[in-house]
């Protein structure tokens, strides 16, 4: 449907599962890294079946004989973890703040129950049938990272050194990015999306562009994004310009009285980001920023968040208004 059934290499040793994922939620980009007999796998797909197409791939790329039996996950959301049941027994690499968020995720029994048992003919029903509905969240079992780390953890693959960053809390509160200084590539996991509005859980947005602009200071010549096209740094560069901007925008909103709803409906009314898709998701990281601005600290409704998304959604793919 939406994989791709081949690796792409970018980098002596560097290769990524790229999905066509814009426009679209929960196709991220998967990555191996291998060296002399050796392989890293960074983040597994969502589903089991997506996992079989990315690993079948990238044994073509190792050859059978050489062990999977590694994975690093840039942080703890499904659309990058719920893959690692499909190498069983693997070290799972993650920051400790990453294991410690996964117990908040929705849970994959929780994701189908949103595609399959709401109301289709209501905005959040429609919108996780239109994102979600082709994903298979039966038979997942989430695998807890076996080794955490805070801070910066390095190891080799074959020849090929593997730094990991903690960067979060920015996307999540438990980002990492993986610097491959030789290669002169960094996979940046969801602190940069390509293509689409990111949706940023955790933020602020000034964590997540200080991250960005950490990425750049290693002078990569790629960046993998977490979703999306691979960037050379001038659409890095573009992306912290967004960021500030949207920041910039947050700020002067929120000091106006505004909720981060009419927020988002002002920014996309104006058609400030034209390039971008996805606009709705402008309501998920601006709640997340005025979360920041008005030093509230509860635990947000995720599920609360994305019906807010679905409405606006809604609204422009039927031409109906909705109260917010
Ligand atoms: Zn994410």
């Amino acid at each position: 449907m939406i994989a791709s059934t081949e690796l792409k290499q970018i980098a002596p040793g560097v290769h990524v599962w790229a999905p066509n994922s814009v426009d679209t939620w929960g196709l991220a980009n998967c990555t191996l890294i291998h060296s002399e007999g050796n392989a890293l796998v960074v983040d597994t797909p969502y589903t089991p079946a997506l996992t079989e197409t990315f690993l079948t791939a990238a044994r073509q790329t190792t050859g059978s004989e050489v062990p999977l039996s590694t994975i690093v996950t840039t942080h703890a959301n499904g659309d990058h973890t719920w893959g690692s049941q499909c190498l069983p027994g693997a070290d799972i690499i993650a920051t400790h703040a990453a294991l410690e968020h996964q117990c908040l995720e929705p849970t994959p029994q929780q994701l189908y129950a949103l595609v399959h048992d709401t109301d289709p003919d209501q905005p959040l029903g429609w919108y996780f049938r239109l994102h979600f509905g082709k994903f298979n969240f039966q038979d997942i079992h989430v695998q807890a990272p076996t080794t955490t780390f805070t801070g910066r953890h390095d190891l080799t693959v074959g020849k090929i050194p593997v730094e990991l960053h903690e960067v979060g809390p920015a996307h999540t509160v438990g980002d990492l990015f993986v610097h491959l200084p030789e290669q002169r590539v960094v996979l940046a996991g969801d602190i940069v999306f390509a293509g689409d509005h990111p949706c940023h859980w955790a933020g602020p947005l000034e964590r997540v562009a200080a991250a960005c602009e950490q990425i750049l200071e290693l002078d990569p010549q790629w960046i993998v994004p977490g979703h999306g096209p691979i960037l050379a740094p001038d659409g890095l560069r573009s992306h912290i310009s967004y960021l500030d901007d949207l920041a910039d925008q947050a700020l002067l909103m929120h000091g106006q009285g505004k909720t981060a709803i009419e927020a988002a409906h002002i920014l996309i009314g104006e058609d400030r980001y034209p390039d971008l898709g996805l606009p709705e998701r402008l309501a998920i990281t601006l709640a997340t920023e005025f979360r920041h601005l008005s030093g509230d600290d509860r635990r947000p409704d995720l599920v609360g968040l994305v019906d807010h998304a679905a409405r606006i959604a809604w609204s422009k793919a039927s031409g109906r208004t909705l109260a917010s």
